[in-house]
């Protein structure tokens, strides 16, 4: 069946809501664990029904904003989504209060009840207000970046429409570009220390309302982070700046060498070779083409899910005038598909979204026929290791993509994985600091990220630009604004990845049976108990970093740095 076919009907919440609380009722008043179980699987399909609905509602909005069909859908989507949130909050409260509980995490696995858990403590109705003006803030923030105005040798642009401009060989063109882009930031700056000072207030004003001792524990319940804690990712942080950050600054004094410069500076960074960044060859109708192939010879697993995807109109990968920016996968429930949502560009970001996104889709079609919704995804730490890992699983197939810039391709993913595990450290040290002194001042702000700055990226060079050197660079990473505590999973998914990579280096076989397994798993477990089963390190364990950065760095030394 096409996505097209797939039916949508405006879901009648009153009676959606009406049918939940039935059950509900039942549910409590059931006198057995099977009768308890056989009411769990009704109220699940409830909600499958609804969040099918609901997804299809976002997808389709996503593919066309300007279609006014969608648009009044999705805005009831927008206000109907806290009452339907609110539901599933008074279920996890039955589940979790059950006197069968045993008998149900014998049935249905004790993480289920972890998240329940932890998903009630981010909520209660006395916060409720407080929440509304939290997303308020947010959209604030996304609605001055996504509107913003780039003047560059004058003509206007969008931010995402900059990153190509910024990566140019031509360094007063690139150099331009980043002072143009940094430019919006500082005109803005006012705006932007008023929302963010807001934001950290107000979130934690919810946090002592809901009996945390600051936002930072709020911040890793609402992530679903059941089995670790910040003095755990505070003990990671530390293994970074000891065992990867060496070898990270190294790489830049490399890179400093190779483009000839004698000071490289911040608008030097995204350009990794004077020739140029590698960039895919053939059309985006060619590259999807290349992908099945790829997904043919990879496994039988890989061939089959691409083939679903492709078969059932399950991509949606071409820039079109009125679609949304980015890229995203998503789960459409009753159907049990993913979904891809792309906007190909010609740069090496398509293939990345053939590796990154097909990842992602590939774990949740694996682990498409569990009956809990909540085991469909893991915990974002864990869902990147997946879209991460499959990124260097594809690396033998890389030739078909690049052609003469494999070995730039190759050259750039291993050397950025690593580079980018400090940046994504400052930005989790920043909002650990951030949330623990939520009376500092901005300015005091700023300076605490430049001084973070200045411990992992010590070869960071402003050229003396004022605002960075006051610490603004922060401003253009959205995840800060909107989604508190994340950004340390890519990191932490990071070094899974490279983990994969070389065991995949050293055989294939065990590589690919390991990250089938993790696939498969899906959600059923928290985060740690996935890296067991998929025999991954604990980046938690001191020495983990050292030893994952090690093979790496040995490639590294031995293959040929292109040109
Ligand atoms: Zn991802």
């Amino acid at each position: 069946m096409l996505f097209n076919d797939y039916q949508y009907t405006r879901p009648d919440m009153t009676a959606v809501k009406a049918q939940f609380d039935a059950l509900l009722d039942a549910f409590k008043a059931a006198p057995s664990a099977a009768e308890q179980s056989r009411l769990l699987a009704d109220i699940n399909q409830l909600r499958n029904d609804v969040e099918t609905m609901f997804k299809l509602v976002q997808i389709r909005y996503s593919i066309d904003t300007t279609d006014k069909f969608y648009e009044v859908e999705n805005d009831y989507v927008d206000e109907t989504m806290p009452l339907y949130e609110g539901m599933v909050s008074e279920y996890y409260k039955a589940l979790v209060a059950s006197p069968y509980r045993k008998a149900l995490e014998v049935e249905w696995g004790s993480q289920l009840f972890a998240l329940a858990e932890c998903q009630l403590k981010t909520f209660s109705p006395a916060v409720l207000e407080l929440l509304k003006k939290e997303n308020k803030l947010c959209s604030e923030y996304r609605k001055l970046t996504s509107s913003a105005e780039v003047i560059f040798r004058d003509k206007s642009y969008n931010l995402q429409q900059m990153a190509p401009f910024m990566q140019s060989p031509d360094r007063e063109f690139r150099r331009e570009a980043q002072l143009s882009y940094t430019k919006f930031f500082e005109d803005n700056e006012a705006q932007i220390d008023r929302i963010y000072d807001e934001l950290v207030k107000l979130r934690t004003a919810i946090a002592q309302k809901l009996g945390f001792d600051s936002f930072v524990e709020l911040g890793y319940a609402r992530l679903g982070r059941v089995d670790y804690d910040a003095a755990l990712v505070a003990g990671y942080r530390k293994q970074v700046l000891e065992a990867l950050v060496p070898l990270a600054t190294q790489f830049k004094e490399q890179q400093k060498s190779r483009l000839g410069v004698d000071r490289l500076m911040y608008y030097d960074e995204p350009l990794n070779f004077l020739s140029g960044n590698p960039t895919p060859k053939g059309s985006a109708e060619q590259l999807v083409d290349t992908a099945q192939q790829m997904y043919r010879e990879m496994s039988p697993q890989t061939g089959e899910f691409f083939d679903y995807m492709k078969d059932n109109a399950l991509l949606d990968l071409l820039a079109k005038k009125g679609k949304s920016a980015g890229g995203y996968c998503e789960f459409i429930n009753n159907y049990k598909s993913p979904f891809i949502f792309a906007n190909f560009n010609g740069t090496s970001d398509d293939v990345d979204t053939l590796t990154h996104e097909a990842g992602h889709a590939f774990q949740v079609y694996s682990s498409r026929n569990y009956e809990l919704p909540e085991y469909i995804w893991p915990t974002l730490e864990a869902c990147e290791i997946h879209s991460m890992s499959m990124e260097f699983l594809a690396w033998p197939w890389m030739e078909s993509f690049f052609k003469e810039d494999t070995a730039k391709y190759k050259y750039n993913h291993l050397a950025g994985a690593i580079e980018f595990v400090p940046y994504g450290v400052v930005v989790d040290e920043f909002q650990h600091y951030v949330y623990q002194n939520p009376d500092i001042s901005p300015e005091q702000r700023r300076a605490q990220w430049r001084a973070i700055e200045q411990k992992y990226l010590p070869q960071r060079d402003y050229e003396g630009n004022d605002f960075l050197e006051r610490g603004g660079f922060w401003f253009r990473q959205s995840h800060i604004f909107f989604n508190p505590f994340y950004y340390i999973d890519y990191t932490l998914a990071q070094i899974s990845a490279l983990e994969f990579w070389h065991k995949a280096q050293c055989d294939r076989a065990v590589a690919w049976q390991d990250y089938l397994r993790l696939c498969q798993a899906g959600g059923s477990q928290s985060y740690l108990k996935l890296l067991e089963l998929a025999n991954l390190k604990n980046p938690f364990v001191d020495g983990t970093i050292k030893k994952v950065v090690e093979p790496v760095e040995q490639w590294l030394s031995e293959t040929e740095t292109p040109k």
